[in-house]
């Protein structure tokens, strides 16, 4: 059976990923995730013949070892990372240490490895790097960001991220390690954690609560839907060219203050409040981040050109799956809330 090693599966997008890889293909999969306070082990499917699932760090290099020797996967794809912009302003040293340093942990230990492999077994395998679109910095001039575009991190946490892809780059260059690496925009969906922009508002507005827009809510941000992330991610693994660098967007770029219009609109047609308000009326502006880049703009033509891949939801459609999920799951909603005090955070913040 071919199997795939999969690093922060337990998180939002490597949970979708595991899902797909599980209901699409023939592979084995072996999740490797620490559960940090993002990483939910319910958003995954339980042990299996072709599921399992390691608790562990990424910076674990015996460990990783261990797993890469045991099942001998075709590919390593790595999602593990410290994901959460606001969080890194409070903390930017925990993105370092994950999205840096145990990230070259896992680089160095997995090259290590696929050194001592025959070089059909070598020619055929791939170290996947997932990383964002915020590496490149602010769009201000209305241009969008190509796979050319400099590097400008503005945040520790893209700081953190360009550093890994860097390191990426790195390893194939130097030591012709087979890489790809995705740029991708802003995902929303399922089983995201409720601390990033799109749950926080429909779990605020599905409860009348205040709904905390930065600044004057005019910043952009393209917007992919998750399971179309992941879909460019399993297309660029199996076409990609060894390497390269793919971005991933979804050619939906909207302010934030749309994003949370539509969101008030679509609960006020499912589920009116009380009193008949309208959910717009909960909008509460609130000091602006630190920092916070105006525009993040994406172009995927290559992905699309090359690969064939293109995204299926737009933003309407993948909003109205989104919000659909998050009436119908309470249960999932309930163990994180259980797990994790998320209304102690503002956290309206972008996911990455
Ligand atoms: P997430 O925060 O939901 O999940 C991250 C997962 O990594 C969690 O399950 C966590 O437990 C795990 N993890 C963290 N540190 C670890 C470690 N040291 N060892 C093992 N596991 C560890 O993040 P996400 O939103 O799913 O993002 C996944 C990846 O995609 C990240 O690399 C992120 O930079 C990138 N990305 C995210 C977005 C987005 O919009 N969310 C967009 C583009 C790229």
């Amino acid at each position: 059976m071919k199997t795939i090693l999969v690093t922060g599966g337990a998180g939002f997008i490597g949970g979708c990923f595991v899902r797909q890889m599980l209901d699409r293909t023939g592979y084995r999969v072996i999740t490797l995730d620490k559960l940090t306070y993002a990483g939910i082990r319910e958003s995954i499917p339980s042990d299996s013949d072709r599921h399992v699932f390691a608790q562990g760090d990424i910076g674990d290099t015996g460990l990783v070892h261990q797993l890469l020797a045991k099942y001998e996967p075709f590919a390593v794809v790595n999602f593990a990372a410290e994901s959460h912009v606001d969080r890194s302003i409070d903390g930017p040293r925990q993105f370092v240490e994950t999205n840096v340093l145990k990230t070259f942990d896992l680089l160095h230990t997995t090259h290590q490895w696929w050194k001592g492999l025959t070089d059909d077994v070598k020619a055929k395998f791939r170290f996947l790097h997932v990383s964002t679109d915020e590496v490149y910095g602010s769009a201000d001039d209305g241009g969008k960001f190509t796979e050319t575009t400099p590097y400008s991190p503005n945040s520790p946490y893209s700081a953190s991220k360009a550093a890994s892809d860097f390191f990426v780059r790195a390893m194939q260059h130097t030591y012709g390690f087979p890489t790809l690496t995705t740029n991708c925009s802003n995902n929303y969906g399922p089983y995201q954690f409720p601390e990033k922009l799109i749950p926080l508002m429909i779990l605020n507005a599905l409860s009348g609560k205040p709904l905390p827009v930065y600044g004057d809510g005019k910043n952009i941000r393209d917007w992919l839907y998750v399971e179309d992330h992941c879909t460019a991610i399993a297309t660029v693994l199996e076409k990609g060219r060894l390497g390269e660098t793919y971005n991933v967007g979804g050619n939906s770029e909207r302010t934030n203050l749309d994003i949370v219009h539509t969101i008030c609109d679509s609960l006020d047609a499912i589920s009116p409040m009380e009193d008949g308000s309208s959910r717009r009326n909960l909008i509460k502006f609130v000091t602006d981040r630190p920092g916070h880049d105006r525009r993040y703009a994406i172009d995927c033509s290559k992905l699309t050109s090359e690969l064939g891949w293109e995204p299926q939801e737009t933003l309407e459609t993948g909003m109205s799956k989104t919000i659909r999920w998050y009436l119908d799951n309470p249960e999932w909603l309930a163990i994180v809330q259980a797990k994790h005090d998320t209304s102690t955070r503002l956290g309206q913040g972008d996911a990455p």
